[in-house]
């Protein structure tokens, strides 16, 4: 039996993939261990979407190789892609292979190790996600849009999506092995296309699998169309959260990033889904410190903020990513004036979550039981995305519950153990 280690750096796609080439291997004898662990093989699935992504990268690489200095290290992903020779200089002992040869890995791996291939490898199902109670589910990848700040649509090359079978076939084996929930991802979902868009797909799924729970991955605001709203609306298998990669509340910015949508279009659509679905969540990605961002510019995406329905942001300050446009925009905005404004974008944001979430008090949610927390209590997400604490045993973990909300502490909301209904499969 032989030892690999895998680690997804960055998105919910390269987990994805990094499950999908365990469960490849797993037939021909590579036991899965934790990453900490010395292994024969390890494998890092790069990302290379901000600078300390990067960073995080090699810091992975060095890892395995001092963890053990004569394994096989593959390293793959967005970073690998784009900057092979800076990861084969990483050490004589590394195998570099991009994303356009990532599905080749499995073989790649055999070959290495002197391993007959019987030819099985390819495509193959997801069947858990190790380490994780709720799925994810790659539904396409890459992407033509070229947002000038962007470099992923080079990393990931043009839009690939799925047959609606394959998924429809990994959500049900998902299910049977005792998942409640995928998130669809990619890296533009929202560009799904496979004889059917992305909501003719949530209609085949809702149709053809029982998975009680379908989240969406980020989906951007020009993006939902009437008869997503509907859905979105008319089934509660659907989580009742939303992201929104925004990026910016003045139109003058967002022109500059190449979005092809206006600030005024964000507020409208959250009144949309907030009027729509009952509890939705509504998240939004931003980022601070654009390339040419004045003061002025910036009060304007504190306002979008402020004055429409966003319930939590994941902030991000503006890194330079070298070859895109951005990249050699004048006006670089200082990083005391990044810091500043991000501090300020993320206590809008905390506040925000705090009162949405204190919101649910005295109601009641469905939640998946994930872990346990230091504090000894268990820990869940609900359907709308808020994290909810309770006291409870083991047997509840991956189990999908309803629980009465009494209070909210420490960033979560608490739920009364007393209260707990298991929400029966079918
Ligand atoms: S939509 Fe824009 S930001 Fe998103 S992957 Fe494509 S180019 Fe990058």
């Amino acid at each position: 039996m032989l030892k690999a280690a895998f680690n997804a750096v960055g998105c919910k796609l390269n987990q994805y993939e990094v499950q999908a080439i365990t469960e490849s291997l797993e037939p021909y004898g590579f036991q899965p261990v934790p990453f900490t662990e010395k292994a024969d093989l390890y494998v890092i699935n790069t990302c290379t979407v901000t600078g300390k992504a990067d960073y995080t990268s090699r810091q992975m690489v060095r890892r395995a190789l001092r963890k053990n200095p004569s394994a096989r290290v593959i390293i793959t992903g967005c970073y690998a892609e784009l900057e092979p020779a800076k990861n084969e200089a990483l050490s004589e002992r590394v195998a570099v292979i991009g994303n356009s040869r990532k599905a080749d890995i499995p073989r790649i791996v055999l070959n290495l190790f002197g391993i007959d291939n019987d030819g099985n490898l390819i495509g193959k199902p997801i069947t858990r996600m190790n380490g994780h109670s709720r799925a994810f589910i790659k539904i396409q990848e890459g992407c033509r849009e070229k947002c000038t700040y962007c470099i992923i649509w080079k990393a990931r090359g043009r839009p690939i999506s799925r047959e609606p079978e394959e998924i429809v076939d990994e959500i049900n084996a998902l299910y049977e092995n005792g998942y409640h929930e995928v998130v669809l991802t990619g890296v533009h979902i929202g560009r799904y296309k496979k004889g059917v868009d992305f909501t003719g797909l949530l209609k085949t799924v809702l149709q053809d699998t029982d998975m009680p729970r379908l989240r969406l991955s980020s989906l951007k605001p020009n993006e939902f169309k009437d008869k997503l709203i509907e859905l979105i609306a008319s089934e509660s298998r659907i989580c009742p959260h939303v992201h929104l990669p925004v990026q910016s509340g003045d139109d003058t910015i967002l022109k500059s990033m190449g979005r092809k949508y206006k600030a005024d279009s964000v507020g409208i659509l959250a009144d949309r889904l907030i009027e729509a679905r009952l509890g939705i969540t509504i998240g939004a990605d931003i980022i601070v410190g654009f390339p040419g961002e004045s003061d002025t510019n910036f009060e304007n995406t504190v306002s979008l903020i402020k004055d429409n329905p966003i319930h939590h942001l994941h902030v991000f300050s503006y890194s330079d990513r070298p070859g895109t446009p951005a990249s050699s925009f004048e006006n670089k905005v200082s990083p005391e004036d990044k810091a500043k404004r991000s501090g300020r974008l993320r206590r809008i944001g905390n506040r925000k979550k705090k009162a949405h979430a204190q919101s649910f008090i005295g109601k009641h949610l469905d939640i998946i039981v994930e872990d346990r927390q230091r504090s000894g209590m268990l820990a869940g997400i609900s359907g709308n995305y808020h994290k909810v604490e309770f006291a409870g045993d083991e047997s509840l973990r991956k189990q999908h519950i309803h629980i009465d909300i009494d209070s909210y502490e420490k960033e979560a909301l608490r739920g009364n153990p007393e209260s707990i209904k298991q929400i029966k499969k079918g």
